[in-house]
């Protein structure tokens, strides 16, 4: 499996903005956008490939490509399969950008991470890839697996006994987990009761854009 391997806060320095990447640490004065809120590299500082425009002024193709990849590194997308995703969004019914997101937040890594099982995207996706998870009382270890209304994810039955999944019900309490799942913290289980509206996706991502994006 092939997987992006950019040091993940650089990433929030290419897009300019804090993107939550890697749990506990982005709250902390330890975040790097914290220290350094400029492009890495040379140039980032005075405009060059992926600094501030030196104009002021972005191009149309510009902020597209921006929102596209912001998305895509907020979920831990490749390219080939964000694109994918649009393919899919844009051949089911209702708008493409918001039938977008809506795929993004039912991966199953998004899933455990919104339970609060995880402090970030990534950590839950290695807690899937190390098959600590099951879906529908099925063992899976597929973080890509998008889930459906009325599907069920728990901790493994094997895993409870892990100190990390021992204390993950005190952590999960602490974190806040949307309305449109719900949540069990003793039983270490959770459900999608519906796929969330707009209102409550990151504002930070303009699937518009993305859409615009895909349609030059
Ligand atoms: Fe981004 Fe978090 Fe790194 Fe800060 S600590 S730069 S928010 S990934």
């Amino acid at each position: 499996m092939s997987k992006n391997l950019s040091p993940v806060c650089k990433l929030c320095r290419r897009e300019g903005e804090k993107l939550y990447l890697k749990g506990e640490r982005c709250f902390t004065p330890k975040c790097a956008f914290e220290r350094r809120s400029f492009a890495p590299g040379q140039h980032g500082k005075t405009g060059g490939r992926g600094g501030p425009s030196r104009t002021g002024r972005e191009s149309d193709y510009l902020r597209q490509l921006r929102a596209k990849q912001r998305a895509r590194r907020v979920y831990g997308v490749l390219e080939r399969q964000f694109r994918r995703y649009f393919e899919t969004a844009s051949s089911r019914r209702g708008l493409p950008g918001l039938n977008l997101l809506q795929i993004l937040e039912s991966r199953l890594d998004n899933i455990v991470f919104r339970l609060g099982f995880a402090s970030s995207r990534s950590q839950a996706r290695l807690l899937v890839t190390h098959g600590h998870f099951t879906v529908n009382e099925r063992r899976t270890d597929v973080p890509s697996m998008l889930l459906k209304e009325g599907d069920v994810v728990a901790v493994r039955g094997g895993s409870r006994a892990l100190s990390y999944f021992k204390g993950v019900g005190d952590l999960a309490d602490a974190r806040t987990s949307p309305s449109w799942l719900n949540r069990d913290t003793k039983s270490l289980t959770g459900s999608i009761q519906r796929l969330p509206d707009r209102s409550e996706i990151d504002g930070i991502l303009n699937e518009q854009l993305i859409v615009e994006y895909y349609s030059r």
